[in-house]
């Protein structure tokens, strides 16, 4: 297990990810969404209009630095890229999060993206202003229907590859593109399979993920692959990437995820924002009870 630095050297912390649930707010309206009526199941912090503050990034970051053990910082959402706070917009809150010395990662449904102007404008902010490798997660599937059927082409990614490739390959290096595909039991859930093989060709690289029983999806629920069976009659269209979703699973078991005002561990542990140390401290103790 990795030992804490800074002020927490020599404590036993084995946090490599940080999970920002940033905010509610989305301008699409999927079917399988995990949020309902501005909330998510089981996060109590969660509620509409629901979003984590510029004041509570700073804070978590300064914390989060001291651990000296977590390299990434995901974002998710809701829409991440419509996040804005404090005059701030979200690529600045990446660009700070860069400087603070992790690497920034969100999920994104594209629509910041869709227009060239705009995905340059957004891509060469970021590039002007840090050198971390940025890693962008574009959830494209037939829930999120954004892309054109026919042609098997998203504008927004394409517009995302014809900037990376405009590049020199150092300023290419630091952007990471990869596509999130729900997929659920039904093959018709499923992207063409010309389309996957167009994406890969451009050094795009995909992950497979169940459509989950929670929020909006619960109402197709039993259309949602089971994934603690492995059987083809359990996860049906799903069954093929059971395995890689697994082994993209193992890279979170690391991760520590911020709600508003909370953390959240793995283990269901719970610790304040801006109480984390003493949380960490308090966890290490021989006297501490399970929260
Ligand atoms: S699934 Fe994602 S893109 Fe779709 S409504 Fe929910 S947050 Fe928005």
């Amino acid at each position: 297990m990795q030992k804490g630095g800074g002020k927490m050297a020599g404590m036993p912390v084995d946090i490599s990810r940080l999970f920002v649930m940033l905010l509610e707010q989305c301008n699409f309206s999927c079917g399988h969404c995990a949020w309902k009526d501005g909330r998510l199941e089981g996060q109590p912090a969660t509620h509409p209009g629901y979003k984590v503050s510029y004041a509570q990034m700073r804070t978590c970051l300064t914390e989060v630095q001291e651990l000296q053990c977590v390299q990434r910082i995901h974002f998710s959402g809701g829409e991440t890229t419509l996040w804005k706070d404090a005059n701030k917009d979200f690529v600045d809150l990446l660009i700070e999060v860069a400087a603070a010395g992790f690497e920034p990662s969100f999920i994104t449904n594209g629509s910041s993206f869709g227009r060239y102007d705009k995905c340059q404008e957004f891509l060469e902010r970021y590039l002007s202003g840090s050198n971390r490798t940025l890693h962008i997660s574009h959830s494209l599937d037939t829930f999120h229907g954004n892309f054109h059927a026919r042609k098997g082409r998203a504008k927004s990614l394409d517009n995302l590859i014809r900037f990376g490739k405009g590049q020199r390959a150092e300023k290419q290096d630091l952007l990471h593109m990869e596509v999130n595909a729900c997929i659920s039991k039904d093959p018709d859930s499923l992207l063409p399979k010309d389309m996957i093989e167009y994406y890969r060709s451009q050094g795009i690289g995909f992950l497979f993920c169940p459509v989950r029983p929670s929020g909006k999806a619960k109402s197709i629920s039993h259309l949602c692959p089971n994934t603690d069976s492995d059987t083809p009659e359990e996860l049906g269209a799903f069954y093929p990437f059971l395995q890689q979703y697994k082994d993209y699973m193992k890279s979170w078991s690391r991760c520590v995820s911020l709600y508003g005002e909370k953390y959240q561990f793995p283990d269901g542990k719970v610790a304040k924002l801006r109480e984390l140390r003493e949380f960490l401290v308090d966890s290490q103790s021989p006297t501490s009870t399970p929260a």
